[in-house]
């Protein structure tokens, strides 16, 4: 089975906003896609950001929004265009799994029309009716959502449990293939709904981790954010805590390689690690 990392456009935040230590020269946040390349079909971890976004943000009060985080993303950065690079088309992608619901993992939804979409509808219903600053503060862009988003909509909290253990982050990863090698895994706190993507190639376990943490040093040095995020982030305790667990799962299994959606240097082992594994070398490419 191959994973491929994508990177879909990026944003810029100060170094020492993202990660204690991290200086004051702007750090790049690259908008990671994740696509597996699972026999049943292709399985994307978010669909980063799309041209759609910069027309979102050039509006009214999420300029706001677009001035805080530019976006930088071409025709040819989407997910969709490195797909068919790939050969790879959009009715390929049968599951789309959200992390949560923030235009860096959302932007390219709409390009996957045939996709079911692994999120916690509750999210998705508070998202349509929040208004002003409320939206806003939360960094919300309904526009990205797709008019059938609740028909395809698919609660992770219906899948089955998984015989995998993560604790102490969480007992309650779901399976979501017959072959139970790729599950999703609750990451509460940047957002109420986050979750996780764990991935087991057959040589490589990946723990696709969205915005649970920006930096793997989050997880190996305890170099959390800036306290000013605490005022984005949905419920600080509870980032602090899966900060927290996550450390302790690596102590405990080392060998589980962990991918922050934004980490540059962690994106880029990752890639690294899945090229030297027999298991995800697949001549035929995808399904
Ligand atoms: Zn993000």
């Amino acid at each position: 089975m191959r994973v491929d990392l994508l990177t879909c456009g990026w944003t810029t935040h100060p170094g020492a906003v993202a990660r204690r230590g991290g200086g004051l020269r702007s750090v790049r946040f690259p908008a990671l896609v994740a696509a597996v390349h699972h026999p049943t079909g292709v399985i994307l971890y978010d669909t980063g950001y799309a041209p759609r976004v910069q027309r979102a943000v050039g509006r009214g009060v999420d300029r706001v929004y677009g001035g805080l985080l530019p976006v930088h993303v071409t025709p040819q950065e989407t997910a969709l265009a490195q797909l068919a690079a790939l050969g790879v088309a959009a009715v390929d992608v049968t599951t789309i799994v959200l992390s949560h619901l923030h235009a860096d993992h959302l932007g390219g939804l709409h390009d996957f029309p045939a996709a079911r979409i692994v999120l916690d509808p509750a999210a998705v219903t508070a998202m349509r009716t929040a208004r002003g600053l409320d939206r806003l503060s939360r960094g919300w862009l309904p526009a990205l959502l797709p008019e059938d988003v609740t028909d395809r909509v698919l609660d992770p909290a219906d899948l089955p449990r998984a015989d995998v253990d993560l604790r102490p982050v969480t007992a309650h990863a779901r399976v979501l293939t017959p072959e139970a090698d790729v599950a999703v895994v609750p990451l509460p706190g940047h957002s109420d709904e986050h979750l996780g993507l764990l991935v087991r190639t057959g040589g490589t376990d990946l723990l696709l981790l969205g915005d649970a943490v920006w930096h793997t040093r989050a997880v190996t040095h305890g170099e959390l954010p800036h306290p000013v995020v605490s005022l984005i982030t949905r419920d600080w305790a509870g980032y602090r805590r899966t900060v927290a667990d996550l450390a302790r799962l690596h102590r405990a299994r080392p060998d589980l390689v962990l991918v922050p959606s934004h980490d540059t240097d962690a994106i880029a082992a990752a890639r690294a690690r899945l090229e030297g594994d027999p298991a995800t070398i697949d001549p035929g490419d995808h399904p």
